[in-house]
């Protein structure tokens, strides 16, 4: 751990403190519906989530109308299989956006949760997984909200696997530019060559579970995955917390 990395965890540190003595004073508000609750996102609004269960696709994990395969939608994508928890939308949608653009780390115990309960109910996902790695964005992008919302993700999910997180093995080059309403192979073309490896003994012969907050085309995961298995890794799987649908 670098110098500015125990920087940055002493500020999540005092932060969080100082969010716990706000939470006395005001308690915490569902980030959805805004009713007061002891969690970010309350029960009800989690129970209302469009959890992504089958059918769905084996490769990618979208919804299907009973077939194995989303094809000819399904990629080719670079790792082995992708799940998403949910749907982005709703109370997801929300939680997810308060996360990433208010900056509000607190509620990232709430979606851990949702992650951690998806991969106890669905142990055959990700077989042999020896390390979690978040998804990285830019440094650019991190240094203004404060933290990578991937990692945080990915700091309760190997807590909970037992595994180790490698946070600094992979790393993101290019800033790159929103994907929003780009075809796949646009979107492919736009991530190619936006990750690069730094460590790669820290990933040689791994089988990864790679952690993102929300899946669109799969593009970036599979860019990422690409990458990953270039540098040595034997297989990547990928869990998101939502997906697009
Ligand atoms: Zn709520
Ligand atoms: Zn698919």
């Amino acid at each position: 751990m670098d110098s500015a990395q125990v920087t940055s965890n002493i500020i999540f540190c005092l932060r969080d403190t100082a969010r716990g003595l706000l939470d006395l004073i005001y308690p915490p508000k569902c980030v959805a519906c805004d009713s007061i609750q002891s969690h970010y996102l309350c029960p009800s609004c989690v129970n209302s989530i469009a959890y992504l269960e089958p059918p769905i696709c084996s490769r990618c994990g979208l919804p299907t109308d009973g077939a194995h395969r989303c094809m000819p939608k399904c990629g080719p994508f670079a790792f082995a299989e992708a799940r998403g928890v949910g749907v982005y939308d709703g109370a997801l949608r929300k939680a997810i956006h308060e996360l990433k653009y208010n900056s509000l780390a607190v509620v990232s115990g709430d979606l851990i949760e949702l992650m951690t309960k998806y991969l106890s109910l669905h142990t055959a996902f990700a077989p042999g997984a020896t390390c979690v790695i978040p998804i990285p964005i830019h440094k650019s992008r991190e240094k203004l909200r404060g933290f990578n919302q991937s990692t945080l993700l990915a700091r309760g999910i190997a807590d909970y696997l037992h595994l180790p997180l490698v946070d600094n093995a992979l790393y993101r080059k290019i800033p790159t530019p929103p994907q929003v309403d780009l075809p796949f192979h646009e979107r492919v073309q736009n991530v190619r060559g936006a990750f690069a490896v730094r460590i790669e003994e820290a990933i040689a012969g791994q089988t990864i579970l790679l952690i993102d907050d929300v899946m669109t085309t799969g593009a970036t995961a599979s860019e990422a995955a690409r990458e990953l298995r270039n540098n040595g890794a034997e297989k990547v799987y990928v869990l998101t917390l939502a997906r697009s649908c």
